[in-house]
């Protein structure tokens, strides 16, 4: 590819919106260019990264017995309404209706279709296991799109569907999966770590997640630095620290605090640790007002909250309500003489001694207060997040946090759509059972992005060799010196015919420019072609990630890209 022929936008200056550095670069770079919000178009370099995932992906789904189908992106609602999602998808869903005024949406995942292909197609033991995938667009109206491809309102999935006869089948499938999804990842070049995940309210089944490490991930994850154990905050189980303190139990006593309403203001007035402090919330689940206590040092796991109660809906209560539940605004509300609410108490809040709650009461909080004697809950469960420093679940040695960047997931679905949507096959005996499903899902594009996130620096984007869009760039310095320009050429085409994927800046452009726009692509090598070539006959070899230089002699040059893009 000749850079002059090349549709490469680049730019000097970052759109404004752009807030991570994945976004800034890819438009930087001319790579992608928006469209509408989270809607994107990806240009040739852009477009060849993509590629390059794919294929990946495409190897390791088929080496691991995946067959790639392509359905449809618009799916009627019947199907929705069939499997109950068409009323709790909510507005992520994209909403069509056809001239007929028949309800449809824009695929944002393809349970509902693969589920009916294959109770059509598959009726017998003998067809299974049956994994199928495909690669494709996904729409899903997401409530904040941004950061460009990490969260987009249509983005490039991969979705591989597995259906087996048993739980056993499932586990193999599975396993199968988690397997290549591994090598992907690693094949791309990335650092990630596969977590244990949150399956959501309604599931209970076993699920990860694989996280691309980066700080400007969305996620935290958890991680035993002893064991393999990981997991997603939203998931990650406690351990009880049961070192009660062993004080003796005081009087409850009323404690003027005027003005004094958050946690860390209190342990200024008080003097004492946020650990001996309880936070109580109000959320609504599902419109039901409940009560949540939290030490004083934690913060609520919302997810795990919603699975305790198994609530589809759940947000922090209005002020209006809580002041008229409990007579106090938040900052001094208290567990203590509420009625006709649900108390949900994390597991540590019954192991502290004296503590200190809100009275119910503006500017009062009680002081000594202890659980059993001053206030119980109706559930005392694990709702609280872990935080780096927690021991870990599996080992008790400590845990540390990072974030992470979810580039898939895998999920072992069991029946809950072959049962609702009729899918089932017949054994040996004749006798009929619903399929057992898994479904896997990579974000294509987001890894696109996480790629980025995790490689470069102050002068652009460093993609690791299996994902560049090209392996390296010939730049002739000077493009008027025809004896310069004769040697890049045939570097370049040798390069082409030694199955290196290259491209020749061929632009009337200052040296500078143009090695300023290789950085910024992020070529993993970078071949000068200048004055040294014609008098010494040897190039200038670059490589990107590391800054190292290397005098190549014209005539190894080719061997050499060969060895190192091999
Ligand atoms: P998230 O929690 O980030 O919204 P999700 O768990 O809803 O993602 P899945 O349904 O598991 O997403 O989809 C499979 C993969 O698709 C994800 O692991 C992620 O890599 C990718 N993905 C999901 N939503 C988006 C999006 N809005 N933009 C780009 N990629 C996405
Ligand atoms: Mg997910």
């Amino acid at each position: 590819m000749r850079v002059s022929a090349l549709l490469m936008p680049t730019l000097r200056e970052i759109p404004a919106e752009a807030e991570v550095i994945s976004h800034k670069l890819l438009v930087k770079a001319g790579m992608i260019r928006k469209t509408a919000t989270g809607v994107y178009t990806y240009l040739p370099l852009g477009w060849r990264v993509i590629r390059k995932i794919m294929h990946i992906i495409r190897e390791e789904m088929d080496s691991s017995g995946g067959q790639e189908i392509l359905m449809p992106i618009i799916q009627a609602a019947e199907l929705w309404q069939e499997s109950g999602r068409w009323d709790v998808y909510g507005a992520e869903l994209f909403r069509l209706q056809d001239r007929h005024g028949r309800n449809f949406c824009l695929g944002p995942t393809h349970e509902e279709i693969i589920t009916d292909l294959v109770r059509r197609e598959v009726n017998s033991y003998k067809q299974l296991p049956l994994l199928l995938y495909q690669i494709q667009c996904k729409f899903r109206d997401e409530r904040r799109p941004r950061f460009g491809l990490m969260r987009g309102r249509e983005f490039v999935m991969k979705d591989l569907y597995s259906f087996d006869r048993d739980e056993a089948g499932l586990k193999i499938s599975y396993a199968k999966m988690y397997e290549a999804y591994n090598k992907i990842f690693s094949r791309c070049g990335l650092k990630f770590r596969p977590v244990e995940a949150d399956s959501g309210a309604i599931g209970g089944s076993t699920t990860h997640e694989f996280m691309v490490l980066a700080n400007s991930g969305e996620a935290e994850i958890v991680y035993c630095t002893e064991c393999d154990y990981a997991a997603n905050v939203e998931r990650a189980e406690n351990t009880i620290n049961n070192n009660k303190v062993n004080d003796a139990i005081k009087p409850r006593e009323l404690l003027y605090t005027p003005g004094v309403k958050t946690i860390e203001q209190l342990v200024q007035f008080t003097k004492r640790t946020a650990e001996s402090m309880i936070k109580t919330l109000f959320y609504e689940a599902d419109g039901n007002l409940i009560c949540v206590l939290v030490r004083g040092d934690r913060e609520v796991n919302e997810i795990k909250l919603q699975n305790t109660i198994g609530c589809l809906e759940l947000k922090l209560a209005e002020d209006e309500i809580i002041e008229k539940t409990t007579g106090a605004l938040p900052g001094y509300v208290g567990p203590i003489g509420i009625k006709g609410v649900k108390v949900y108490a994390d597991e540590e809040v019954q192991f502290v001694v004296n503590g200190i709650v809100g009275a119910n009461k503006a500017d009062y909080h009680y002081i000594n207060i202890n659980y059993g004697r001053d206030f119980t809950a109706d559930k005392i469960v694990d709702i609280r997040l872990v935080k780096s420093g927690d021991a870990c679940p599996k080992c008790q040695a400590e845990m540390k946090s990072a974030r992470g960047i979810e580039v898939g997931q895998v999920f072992q679905l069991g029946t809950k759509y072959s049962k609702s949507l009729g899918a089932t096959y017949v054994d040996e005996q004749g006798q009929e059972y619903p399929l057992v499903m898994g479904c896997y899902g990579i974000g294509v594009s987001r890894t696109m992005a996480a790629a980025i996130e995790q490689n470069y620096d102050e002068q652009g984007i460093i993609w690791p060799l299996a994902i560049a869009p090209f392996h390296v760039i010939v730049i002739p310095v000077n493009i008027k010196d025809e004896g310069l320009m004769n040697l890049a050429n045939q570097i370049y085409f040798d390069l082409q015919k030694a199955g290196v994927e290259v491209v020749i800046d061929d632009r009337d452009e200052r040296a500078g420019v143009k090695f300023a726009d290789a950085d910024l692509v992020g070529y993993p090598y970078r071949i000068t072609v200048g004055k040294k070539t014609l008098s010494q006959q040897t190039v200038d070899l670059k490589h990107r990630a590391t800054g190292q230089e290397e005098i190549v002699e014209l005539g190894s040059i080719v061997k050499r890209m060969q060895e190192l893009v091999k």
